[in-house]
């Protein structure tokens, strides 16, 4: 598959931006990242892990500390809610690595139940996040209305041995390149494959399919 292959070109070994030590750290981590930035979160977290990061510690601060420490992130009454709930639905420190388990936590969605199934118990999923569904999309590689409709379209459509690295590769070329608002298609290495380019200058468009699969 000639996108992955580009993808691991230009973002080899990808990493996760988001700080976390601990399986209940990255879920908290993520259960934050909602609607907000990955550094604004690392920002909160910081304080946050210091002053309490286990379910009974949070449970101990109690929701009204919780939603000022985490204001930052947006959200916050909702995010506190969810945070507590999960922390008491927890038993001890461990958290579940099912995707059953992890979306019957309070505020725990698809979206978070696959990134720590990816992230932290290394499990074949593909989280979509908006940067990857318009990818998806403009590439033509999907044709979805909903993040959960992408991920069950690329876990079809790309071999599993891609998914982890592609899900964090594709997070990082709609930041820099594949921007919603403004794309930078002509510095786009993916444009060769790209629906979206296709429609736009129709003379560049060289390959016959939209997954550039050789
Ligand atoms: S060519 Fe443009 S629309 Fe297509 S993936 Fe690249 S930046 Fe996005």
């Amino acid at each position: 598959m000639k996108i992955a292959e580009i993808l691991e070109k230009l973002y080899p070994d990808p990493q996760p931006t988001l700080d976390w030590n601990t399986p209940f750290e990255a879920l908290i981590a993520v259960m934050l990242s909602a609607q907000c930035t990955d550094i604004k979160v690392n920002k909160v977290t910081a304080v946050l892990f210091k002053k309490a990061n286990t379910p009974a510690t949070i449970l101990s601060i109690g929701q009204k500390r919780l939603s000022e420490i985490i204001k930052p992130c947006g959200l916050f009454n909702a995010k506190s809610k969810a945070i507590i709930g999960t922390c008491k639905a927890l038993k001890g420190n461990n958290i579940p690595n099912t995707f059953t388990e992890l979306t019957a936590l309070p505020g725990v969605g698809e979206k978070t139940a696959q990134v720590i199934l990816a992230q932290v118990f290394n499990k074949p999923a593909f989280p979509v996040d908006t940067h990857i569904h318009r990818i998806a999309n403009r590439l033509g590689i999907c044709r979805t209305k909903t993040a959960t409709q992408t991920s069950d379209c690329l876990k079809k459509k790309v071999p599993q041995k891609y998914w982890h690295n592609m899900h964090l590769q594709l997070i990082f070329h709609g930041r820099g390149t594949c921007t919603a608002r403004s794309p930078k298609c002509e510095e786009c290495k993916l444009k060769e494959f790209c629906s979206y380019y296709r429609t736009r200058t129709p003379k560049a468009y060289t390959s016959s399919s939209s997954l550039g699969t050789e």
